[in-house]
C-alpha cells in the first residue's frame, strides 16, 4: 500500500510554500551564546602556543611525556606531575593527500591538495602526536618518518589556538647539501644539536 492511499489529516506543505509566504510563517533570530572551558591542561597548552612554545605533561610513574598535555595519566590512573616543554620539530607519523574540502566538495584544479598529517613531536614520548597540516612540500615528496619543523604565525597574529602554527614544513635532508658546502652543513648539524639540548634543559626547569 502506498502513502497516497491513506487519508491523512492536515495540509501537505512544500518548502516553496514557506518561501512564497502562502502559509503563515514567523522569523526568529536566535541570540545564542556559547562558552567552552578548555580546562587546565589544554588552557596552558593554547596559552603557550600563543608564545610560540609547545608544552606537554610528564608522568613520573610511567615516564611518559604526553602531548597534547593532560592532567591525568590514563595508564597509571593518577595525576600527571610536571609541565615539560618539547620542541617544535617532529616526525610525520601518518598523512593524507586531500583533494576535497571539509564539506566534501571537490577542490578546484588550481587549488593545491590539503595535506593533513599526524606529527610526532620531538621531546614527547613515542606515539605522542598532534594532527596538523604540512606545507612547503609537494604531495609526492611526503614520506612517513620525514622530519618536519613548525612554521608559526607572527607573534602579534597568534590567538592561542592550534592554528598559531600555520603548518609543518620538511627539514631539508643533509643529502641534498652540495659537496663543497659539506663542512658548513656539518656545523649546522652541531648547532641544531646544541639548540635541542638547550630546549631540553628549558623543559626540565
Ligand atoms: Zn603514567
Amino acid at each position: 500500500m502506498k502513502l497516497e492511499d491513506f487519508e491523512l489529516g492536515g495540509t501537505n506543505l512544500k518548502s516553496s510554500d514557506f518561501k512564497q509566504g502562502t502559509v503563515l510563517t514567523t522569523e526568529w533570530e536566535p541570540d545564542l551564546k556559547y562558552a567552552w572551558d578548555n580546562g587546565v591542561a589544554i588552557g596552558r597548552y593554547l596559552a603557550e602556543l600563543k608564545e610560540g612554545r609547545i608544552i606537554a605533561r610528564a608522568c613520573h610513574s610511567c615516564k611518559r611525556i604526553m602531548l597534547p598535555p593532560r592532567m591525568f595519566c590514563e595508564l597509571c590512573f593518577r595525576p600527571t606531575d610536571e609541565w615539560f616543554y618539547v620542541q617544535d620539530t617532529g616526525t610525520v607519523n601518518t598523512f593524507s593527500i586531500a583533494r576535497v574540502n571539509w564539506d566534501a566538495s571537490r577542490r578546484g584544479p588550481d587549488e593545491p591538495a590539503l595535506l593533513p598529517a599526524v606529527i610526532e613531536i620531538d621531546g614527547a614520548s613515542k606515539g605522542m602526536g598532534i594532527l596538523h597540516m604540512l606545507g612547503e612540500v609537494e604531495p609526492e615528496e611526503i614520506r612517513i618518518g620525514m622530519k618536519v619543523r613548525a612554521v608559526w604565525k607572527k607573534p602579534g597574529e597568534r590567538t592561542g589556538a592550534i592554528t598559531d602554527i600555520l603548518y609543518f614544513k620538511p627539514i631539508a635532508p643533509a643529502r641534498h647539501t652540495p659537496p663543497a658546502k659539506a663542512s658548513a652543513g656539518a656545523k649546522k648539524k652541531v648547532k641544531t644539536k646544541a639548540r635541542s639540548k638547550a630546549g631540553a634543559a628549558r623543559g626540565k626547569r
